[in-house]
């Protein structure tokens, strides 16, 4: 019997598991590997995604699974895809443990690690009352005292997207110059310029932002700058080319159309393709890398 997968999938959070379901729907043998830390699992809920909205994120993950389990070419293991090399007409993953798998394809989908400010009490709520993303969790906050750690002109961005959600917005930032101040304010945004020392609260909950000078004002929900970085030396090992840094991704991995990369036989989706994270996008592009694959598995692209 060929033991060689037609897709080996490494990553198992929306995208991977996106691609897994479109792949077994097309007959393709595929493994699917996942070590189970989708970066949303700190959140309470997954908001915003249609058909899902308010779902634990643990269901969401546990479901897709289970929809998996209907296609017999897919096979799901949980273990860590620790090494990644080219062979001659294939690709050999190596797995926590010292087992290999071959595959004609490689999906990377291994999400990325999101990175905050590193400021005493941003660790212990985030996902909750500290956030990145205004869409996944404002609706939570709404109409309650919110900052915006800022960060210059982006934190301008962010100050302003938040007044959608609460009439109590400042934006935190010493840096600031008149007219950024003054297009803020004139949202019925403030600015405190305090240099902040912590954020404070109990359990989910965050209460005030505190400055230097001990000093604190409420605050009910924390809107950060985040960084995704690599959590994985894959790509790497098999020469995949990263995109030019953003102020949202330092690593991002460069995909052409529909997932491919510039190694063939290997795609990529999800928040490692350096797009605007959300679930509802790696999941959308899960499934066009998976179409993609099949293409490329038949010689139909
Ligand atoms: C705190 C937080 C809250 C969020 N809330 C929302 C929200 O409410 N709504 C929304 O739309 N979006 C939200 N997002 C964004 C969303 O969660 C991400 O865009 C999405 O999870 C990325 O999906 P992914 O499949 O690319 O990666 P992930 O979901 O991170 O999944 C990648 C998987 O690959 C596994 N993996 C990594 N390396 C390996 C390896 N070598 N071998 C095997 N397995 C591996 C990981 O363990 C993980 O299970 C949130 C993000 C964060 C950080």
């Amino acid at each position: 019997m060929d033991t060689t997968w037609d897709c080996i999938v490494v990553g198992g959070g929306g995208a991977g598991l996106s691609a897994a379901l479109v792949l077994g729907r097309a007959r393709r043998r595929t493994l699917l590997l996942d070590t189970g830390g989708q970066s949303n699992r700190a959140a309470h809920a997954i908001g915003g995604l249609l058909g899902q909205d308010g779902r634990r994120a643990a269901d969401f993950y546990a479901h897709g699974r289970g929809e998996l389990a209907a296609y017999p070419a897919v096979q799901v293991r949980d273990i860590e895809a620790v090494a990644a090399a080219r062979d001659d007409a294939a690709f050999v993953v190596d797995l926590a443990g010292g087992a290999r798998e071959r595959a004609t394809t490689v999906l990377l989908a291994t999400g990325m690690d999101y990175r905050a400010a590193d400021i005493p009490g941003i660790a212990e709520h985030w996902g909750r009352s500290v956030f990145h993303c205004p869409f996944c969790h404002g609706w939570e906050h709404r109409e309650r005292p919110l900052a915006v750690l800022g960060d210059g002109p982006a934190g301008i961005h962010r100050g302003l997207l938040l007044s959608a959600w609460s009439d109590d917005v400042t934006v935190l930032d010493g840096s600031l110059d008149a007219e950024a101040r003054e297009r803020l304010q004139a949202a019925g945004v403030r600015v405190d310029a305090r240099e902040v020392a912590q954020v404070r609260g109990d359990g989910d909950t965050l209460e005030a932002v505190v400055f230097a000078d001990g000093a604190e004002i409420p605050c009910e929900g924390l809107l950060v700058a985040v960084t995704l970085e690599q959590r994985s030396p894959l790509a790497a090992q098999l020469g995949i080319e990263t995109a030019p840094p953003s102020p949202l991704s330092a690593e991002a991995l460069a995909v052409r159309q529909m997932g491919m990369t510039n190694v063939p036989g290997v795609f990529a989706a999800g928040d490692v393709t350096g797009q605007m994270p959300s679930v509802a996008n790696v999941i959308a592009s899960g499934s066009n890398a998976a179409a993609a694959i099949v293409g490329y598995l038949t010689g139909a692209m």
